[in-house]
Parts: C-alpha cells; sequence; structure tokens
C-alpha cells in the first residue's frame, strides 16, 4: 500500500507545479541526473534529465518508480524500539529523543570500556558522499569506534587498477560510441550499466564488434556479436592468452610498450606460458574462440573494453582485473579516445574527503579496522589480543547486511546477539532491521541534500531536496549530529549543514555555482588520457610489474589464481555458483518495491538443461540449493542463460520475501580476494536437489 499523498482542496487552483534538479543515489555507474515534478508538495514523478548528457533524459525500469519507493506503504516514520526478540521484526514507535537519549547513554556505556566495540556497517545504500561518509565518519572518528574497511563489492577489481594503472581511471564512456571493437567483460550492462549500454549500441550501429564476457548468458549477451561463455574465476588465464596471440603474431605497439610501461620482459615470459589451448582447459571454451578474440583485438582500432565488478568476486579478482587493464596498453589502445579501458572512473574526482570526513578528530587513536565482507565471523568473535575488544554495538547505515553479506547463516547468528546493541538507520524494516534494538527513520533521495561522484562518468551531480521528509524522518547527517550533541561532541564540525557539507566536498576544485544553477559538472578532463602515457602510477607508466605488491611479498605480475571452489574439485558439490543481481533489483534495494517485485516472480536458480536433466529438475521445480556452508530454496528455470557446470542464483532477495526465509547468502564463504580483501561471492560450490529434498547435513 503506499502512502497516500496528501489530496488538493476541493475547488482550489490546481496545484502549481515545480522541477527540482536531483541525482540518482544508488549503487549503479550510471549516476543519472533526476528530475522531480514535485505537486502541492507531494513527489509526483521522477525522470531523468535530458540536460544531462550521461542521463539522456532516461531512467532506468528500478528508479523511475521511486516515488513508490518514497511513499511506500512501509515506510519507517517514526523512531522503533524493539519489543520482540531479535529478528522478529516486532517494534514500538519511540520518540526522537527518548531514542537518541537512549542510544547515546548505552553508546557512552561501552565507549569508556573500550570505544574500539561500537563498530560502523555501512556501504553504498547511497552513493551520496554527504548522506554518506561525512558527518558519520566525523561522529565515529571523534568517539574512536572501529573503521570499516568497506570492501564488500568493489576492492579487489580496484586494487587489481591502482597496482596496474595507479588508480580508478581509464577511458570516458562516452567514448565507447566510437570505439570499433568493445569486450564487454563481467557486466550485464542492459541490467546494470544502461547508459554505457547506449553508447555501445551507437558503436554498434556504426559497425563495431560487440562481444560479452561472461559465465552467463545476460540479456546483454543476447544482443552482441559473440558471447564468450568462460567458467567463472578464469579471466585472468583468459586475459593471458590473448596476451599469447598478441606476442605470437606480434600484434604489438612496441613504441607504445617502449615509452609507456614498466616490466613488458617479465609479462611476456608470464603471457608465453598461456597458449590458447592451455587457457581454453581452464576457462571451459574452444581455443579457436581465444585466438580468434585476440585477432580481433589486436588487429581492430580503436578497441575498448568495459569491464565490471563481477568477474572479480573470486579468489583472483584482483590479478584478474590486472591481467584485463594491461591489454590496452599492449596494442596502444590508449593512443585512441575510444580506445582503452574502464572498469571505474571513480578516481578522477577531486573529492576532499578529510574535509567531509575529519580524521583529526581521532586525535592520534588508531583504532582497529574491521572488513565489512567477514562481519559473520567478527560478530562471532570473543575478545583476544589479536581481535581486540568483542563487537558490543553495531550502527548500520545504508546497508543490509544480513541480506547481502556472505554466509548470511553466520551473519545472522551474529545480529542474535542478545548482548549485540544494534541501531539500524534505514527506510524499511530489511532483514537487517529487524535484528535492531533501534531503528531510525532516514530521508530518501527526495528529501535531504547530498553531492555525488559517479564510477561510471566523470561529472559531479548534486541533489537538492525535493519534499519536505516523511513523518519523522530524519537525515543520516542530522541523526549523527544529534546524536553526537547527546554524546558532549561539540566541536564546531558537527553544526555544519548539508549544504556546507556538499560545498567542502570538492572546495574550490568544483564550481559549486555551478553545481546549483545546473545540478550538475563536467570534469575537465582529456579525452583520451593516456595517448602519452603520464599514468598516475609510482613510475607514470602503465605497470605490468607492480614493485609495491613485491615488497608485499606478493607476486609483482599479474597471473591466474584458480578459485578457492575449483570446478570439479568436489564430488558432492559439483555445481559452480555465481549470484548476479536480478534485473529489477539492485543488490538488495527495491526488493520491497511490489511492482518490481511482481517483475521478477520469485528467487530463481538459472541451470542448465544438461544438469538439470540429471537431476529430475524442470522449468518451475521447486529445488534446494545446498553446499557446507547453508541451503536456500528457490525456484529452478531451465535456461540456455546457464552455461554446463555453472548455476545462476538471481539475488539479493530479502530473506524474508525469499522462500523459508532464506537467499542465495546461505551459501557465499567469507573467505576474500587475492587483492583488495574482497568477498568471493561468484566463489562458490554447490549442489542442486529436487525439494523437499534429503540434504546431506
Ligand atoms: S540505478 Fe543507475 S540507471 Fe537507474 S537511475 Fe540510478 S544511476 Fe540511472
Amino acid at each position: 500500500m503506499l502512502q497516500t499523498p496528501p489530496p488538493s482542496s476541493p475547488g482550489k487552483a490546481p496545484p502549481a507545479s515545480t522541477t527540482v534538479r536531483g541525482a540518482c543515489p544508488h549503487d549503479c555507474p550510471d549516476t543519472c541526473a533526476l528530475l522531480t515534478t514535485v505537486e502541492d508538495g507531494v513527489a509526483v514523478r521522477v525522470q531523468g534529465n535530458p540536460a544531462h548528457a550521461q542521463t539522456g533524459g532516461t531512467l532506468c525500469t528500478k528508479v523511475s518508480r521511486y516515488t513508490e519507493r518514497t511513499y511506500h506503504g512501509e515506510r519507517v516514520l517514526t523512531p522503533l524500539r524493539r519489543v520482540g526478540p531479535k529478528g522478529l521484526g516486532k517494534f514500538e514507535p519511540v520518540s526522537w529523543d527518548a531514542a537518541l537519549s537512549d542510544i547515546a547513554g548505552r553508546l557512552q556505556t561501552i565507549a569508556a570500556r573500550n570505544p574500539q566495540a561500537i563498530v560502523p556497517y555501512s556501504y553504498a545504500g547511497t552513493m551520496g558522499l554527504v548522506q554518506g561518509e561525512s558527518m558519520a565518519a566525523r561522529f565515529f572518528n571523534r568517539l574512536g569506534a572501529s573503521l570499516l574497511d568497506r570492501t564488500i563489492c568493489a576492492s579487489a577489481g580496484g586494487e587489481g587498477l591502482v597496482q596496474t594503472l595507479g588508480g580508478k581511471v581509464g577511458m570516458k564512456v562516452e567514448q565507447f560510441a566510437h570505439a570499433k571493437l568493445i569486450l564487454i567483460w563481467g557486466s550485464n550492462s542492459i541490467g546494470s550499466n544502461l547508459h554505457f549500454w547506449r553508447y555501445a549500441q551507437e558503436a554498434k550501429r556504426q559497425g563495431a564488434r560487440l562481444v560479452c564476457i561472461d559465465p552467463r548468458k545476460t540479456e546483454t549477451a543476447d544482443k552482441c556479436h559473440e558471447h564468450i561463455a568462460l567458467m567463472p574465476g578464469t579471466d585472468a588465464a583468459l586475459a593471458l592468452a590473448l596476451m599469447h596471440e598478441l606476442i605470437v603474431h606480434d600484434w604489438l605497439d612496441h613504441d607504445y610498450i617502449e615509452r609507456h610501461t614498466l616490466g613488458w620482459a617479465d609479462l611476456k615470459a608470464r603471457a608465453l606460458l598461456w597458449p590458447p589451448a592451455r587457457a581454453a582447459a581452464v576457462c571451459g571454451v574452444p581455443a579457436a574462440q581465444i585466438e580468434q578474440l585476440a585477432r580481433d583485438y589486436g588487429t581492430t582500432r580503436p578497441a575498448a573494453i568495459r569491464l565490471n565488478y563481477g568477474m572479480q568476486r573470486v579468489r583472483g579478482g584482483g590479478n584478474a582485473a590486472r591481467a584485463i587493464a594491461c591489454l590496452p596498453a599492449l596494442v596502444g589502445a590508449w593512443r585512441h579516445p575510444a580506445g582503452g579501458v574502464l572498469l571505474s572512473s571513480s578516481g578522477q574526482f577531486p573529492v576532499d574527503r578529510a574535509a567531509l570526513q575529519r580524521p583529526e578528530l581521532l586525535a592520534g587513536r588508531q583504532p582497529r579496522t574491521l572488513n565489512m565482507s567477514t562481519i559473520g565471523n567478527d560478530l562471532l568473535r570473543e575478545s583476544s589480543t589479536e581481535f581486540g575488544p568483542k563487537i558490543e554495538a553495531l550502527l548500520v547505515y545504508n546497508s543490509n547486511p544480513v541480506a547481502v553479506a556472505p554466509e548470511s547463516g553466520r551473519v545472522v547468528r551474529g545480529f542474535e546477539r542478545e548482548d549485540l546493541f544494534t541501531v539500524v538507520l534505514e527506510h524499511f524494516l530489511t532483514d537487517t532491521a529487524d535484528h535492531a534494538d533501534y531503528v531510525l527513520p532516514a530521508t530518501t533521495q527526495l528529501e535531504h541534500w547530498d553531492v555525488h561522484t559517479s564510477y561510471g562518468h566523470t561529472d559531479v551531480l548534486l541533489n537538492r531536496p525535493a519534499i519536505a521528509p516523511l513523518g519523522q524522518a530524519l537525515p543520516n547527517t542530522q541523526i549523527f549530529r544529534e546524536l553526537a550533541a547527546r554524546m558532549g561532541f561539540d566541536e564546531p564540525c558537527f553544526a555544519d549543514s548539508d549544504e556546507a557539507l556538499c560545498r567542502a566536498a570538492f572546495g574550490e576544485r568544483v564550481d559549486f555555482a555551478g553545481l546549483l544553477a545546473e545540478g550538475f559538472a563536467t570534469l575537465p578532463l582529456a579525452d583520451a588520457p593516456f595517448a602519452d602515457g603520464g599514468f598516475p602510477t609510482p613510475s607514470g607508466r602503465c605497470e605490468f610489474v607492480s614493485a609495491r605488491l613485491e615488497a608485499m611479498g606478493l607476486d609483482g605480475l599479474p597471473d591466474h589464481v584458480p578459485n578457492y571452489e575449483l570446478a570439479g574439485s568436489s564430488a558432492a558439490y559439483p555445481l559452480a555458483m555465481i549470484s548476479p543481481p536480478a534485473r529489477n533489483f539492485l543488490n538488495s534495494s527495491f526488493v520491497n518495491v511490489k511492482s518490481l517485485r511482481d517483475i521478477e516472480g520469485e528467487p530463481l536458480l538459472e541451470i542448465h538443461a544438461d544438469d538439470a536433466a540429471a537431476r529430475g529438475i524442470t522449468s518451475g521445480s521447486l529445488v534446494t540449493v545446498f553446499n557446507q556452508r547453508g541451503r536456500y530454496r528457490c525456484k529452478a528455470r531451465v535456461s540456455e542463460r546457464a552455461r554446463p557446470g555453472v548455476v545462476n542464483g538471481l539475488g539479493v532477495w530479502w530473506r524474508k520475501l525469499g522462500l523459508d526465509g532464506s537467499n542465495v547468502n546461505e551459501l557465499t564463504s567469507q573467505l576474500l580476494t587475492d587483492l583488495g580483501r574482497g568477498p568471493v561471492f561468484y566463489d562458490c560450490l554447490v549442489e542442486v536437489a529436487l525439494a523437499p529434498a534429503t540434504v546431506p547435513a
């Protein structure tokens, strides 16, 4: 049921309509510019801003339903205090004053013992710099709470990029429109990078060849000229075999390699260990397909690679990103604006994080850092010299770890601890909020200020509030200001307004008056950023060999690092599982928007016809997917979207909206990637059986 917007008074003139400029807050590379139409204080429509070239007036289906989400009948609009057992979601409304005073008192008591027993937990529920880590970071820094390693999505690939190119930098997304060959690698762009797909389509119309490299035959693969359905976790092997072919056929740009790269002789020796036949056996694709891809990549100019984060959610994810990021330098693709690679553009933005987060509030303290990807284990740990104090309090904002963190059986056990004090800032009673002692109502993007970078383009966007906060909802910033006041934190920085925080994010480096006037600003960057080298690495070159990795005792060269759970290594769990997002969800956001959930139907496992037949499974069968960590139930769909030996468990459903209160993360592990300490969601072996089934304990 939707919240009923206040009606216009009968007999009055039609409501004045205004349009407010904003930015999409969601974890998506596109960071669209929004136009919200407001009538009588009610947001009636959210559309893409046609003046913003990257948005082009078009939003995805999810966010075009943003008013449905904002006025959702299940919005949390008052502070709530738990009245039932943890996990049942039973609460009573309380006043802000009662909630904040009690929370502050509880935190002060814990902090008096050891502030590091208090842990923030947040990620990209909003990508905004202000409602993300600004006032919240100030609060936790002043408190001396544990720090959080925010690794859950992109840290392996990000680190791979940093070690190779020097930062999260790459091609300008609009330049893909002019490429003649585009490798769409580990990305279902139609579902998760729609505005890049628009440029790829433009290139296709101009004669470009599109190749999709992905274990799943995605909607994007359907529209490409070729699909290479490699096994999960074998991307580095494919990249090394491509290098092998570039070398033996001399499809190399020797001048570019000589002048702008580091470690060529070593990389060449490594790549020559990977003839296509070897990679074909590892990747599960024909050698001829690898040879043809290398020929296309080595002989087509300009050639561009759109890499996305799916491929780095395996043990060797960092190395895979490194190997792929080496390819453009080998063929001199960077010489052309439409050549190179783009994984993330976020390193291009001159964000003044110190101004937002005020690390000086730590006053010389150096709290421990906990990895958000292992929260399941960490919540169950006792105090020790190695770990530090047991976690006594968790403040969750912009995240839903009970649904999205790996090995959720252990995550749930941790959140169920009666001696854990949990506060959740949220819009809805998510799986995580159901475990909270207090749920505090947070504003949505239509109700607060924010400023945004992007990881898919290079524009800064400003988000103005379009409507007043619903109910008693408050921006995250204000909730942390109020808590700070009750904790006695009286530093002047806790009085900064949200608009002041928006200004502080870039200081003089972005014209704030322009942002206020237009809603967005394009960074002044070169079209071909590395045509003459100048990579932001220590050497200024594309670093095939990383001295920094070697100094850490790691392999300085990229290599294929096999999965922890290697396909074929377990008789009990013979299928590899990946868990890409369902098209109409964005991580766990939007799962409770009925119109979108209706499109998705129910939790689904895609399985190849051969694997299904071997288990007596047909489309629509209720199945149990299980491994040594847990099990979940869902419907099977026999589909060519799954390659033989790999099943696709589409995510991320809220546990309570799934079957039997479970979701796909029951099965994923808490092991970490080779670089960046990221999770390995797609490095996961399972078995599938018709349900009900006798599942080995
Ligand atoms: S989720 Fe992505 S495509 Fe959809 S509106 Fe937001 S930024 Fe644009």
